[in-house]
């Protein structure tokens, strides 16, 4: 325990790696691939840069998709299981890790209706329990949380609660009356998702968004009574700001200080995700920034996390893919 194994087999962090096409825009210049799964697990840098000797030849995960995958596969093999451990009353975190135009929204959109229908389905094939499922949505930029299914832009404070843990303040929490009704409050969420644009000149997601389903649940022949079969578990749909470096992408002024806020977030992400793969011993920053302290109770502990890290395979992103690699090894 604590030495370095990362605990139990169901407690360790899932890490994978999905490599996307190369897209138009990299196609047009000629840009080439560097990268490839080689396998299942295997992801090799294919190139020979003469300071190639930075960059290790080959890196493992527990799974790594190349770009003729779907996201119904990465679902199947990286997502489904630690998602649907929510009906069974265990939290869960699936986040989707990258730089910009990776492919995390792409990836997270599918993992989240494909998500949200298998535990629909489940709920059908359970009739002997009663299932309410709640929803929320919110953003953190620059360090502000935001609700995303209100239009009251102004910033939510997280307070603690020593029963429930760290909460968001007001924030709304709709009672979905079916999968239909959560598909409208996606498309709100989608709407009310802050975009900047960056110095690459590309439309770029600065904020982290977390998309939240609860589910309680008790056998029917209780319902009435206060009964003690009652479970209850949230899973958090996670699509993080880019990951590249401040620096790179940010001109000046308040995207400067944007981009020090999403790096404190990512840094602490970062810190925590690599503790605990390391163990759970000893001290775990979580209070550190807003988005650990908000994922405290589902990253870590008796929580289910898995991790999606998306890179494009083109040469003229190689420094930023090799950093998300370097975040994924950090996490297995
Ligand atoms: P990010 O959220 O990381 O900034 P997006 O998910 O918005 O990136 O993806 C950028 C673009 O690339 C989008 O147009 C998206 O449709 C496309 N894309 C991303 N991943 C894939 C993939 N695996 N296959 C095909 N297209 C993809
Ligand atoms: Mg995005």
């Amino acid at each position: 325990e604590g030495d370095g194994g990362g605990g139990k087999e169901d407690e360790r962090i899932l890490v994978s790696v999905r490599l996307r096409p190369l897209n138009a825009r990299e196609l047009e210049r000629n840009d080439p691939s560097d990268w490839e799964c080689i396998n299942n697990t295997t992801v090799i840098f294919k190139n020979c840069l003469p300071d190639r000797s930075m960059y290790p030849a080959a890196y493992t995960f527990d799974r790594v998709f190349g770009f003729k995958c779907n996201t119904r596969d990465v679902y199947e093999e990286c997502a489904k299981e630690v998602a649907l451990s929510v009906v069974s009353g265990i939290n869960a975190t699936i986040f989707a890790y990258g730089q910009t135009s990776s492919g995390k929204t792409y990836t997270m959109t599918g993992i989240t209706e494909y998500s949200v229908a298998d535990i629909y389905d489940y709920i059908k094939r359970h009739e002997e329990r009663e299932f309410i499922l709640k929803f929320s949505a919110m953003e953190i930029y620059n360090e502000a949380v935001r609700d995303l299914l209100s239009t009251d832009t102004s910033p939510l404070r997280l307070l603690d609660d020593p029963e429930r843990g760290t909460i968001v303040e007001k924030l709304t929490e709709e009672t979905l009356r079916d999968q239909n009704h959560l598909k409208e409050l996606l498309s709100l969420c989608e709407a009310q998702r802050q975009i900047g644009e960056t110095s690459l000149n590309e439309m770029s997601s600065r904020s982290h968004q977390i998309l939240r389903l609860t589910i309680e649940s008790c056998t029917r022949e209780f319902v009435n009574r206060n009964s003690s079969s009652t479970l209850a578990a949230t899973v958090n749909f996670v699509d993080l700001a880019g990951s590249e470096r401040a620096s790179q992408a940010l001109s000046a002024g308040t995207r400067l200080k944007e981009g020090c806020h999403i790096n404190r977030s990512l840094l602490t992400l970062g810190t925590v995700i690599r503790k605990l793969s390391k163990g759970r011993n000893g001290h775990i920053p979580y209070r550190d920034s807003k988005l650990t302290r908000i994922l405290q109770s589902s990253l870590g502990g008796n929580a289910r996390t898995a991790i999606i890290c998306t890179m494009s395979p083109a040469r003229s992103h190689v420094e930023q893919s090799r950093n998300t690699l370097l975040f994924a090894s950090c996490a297995k």
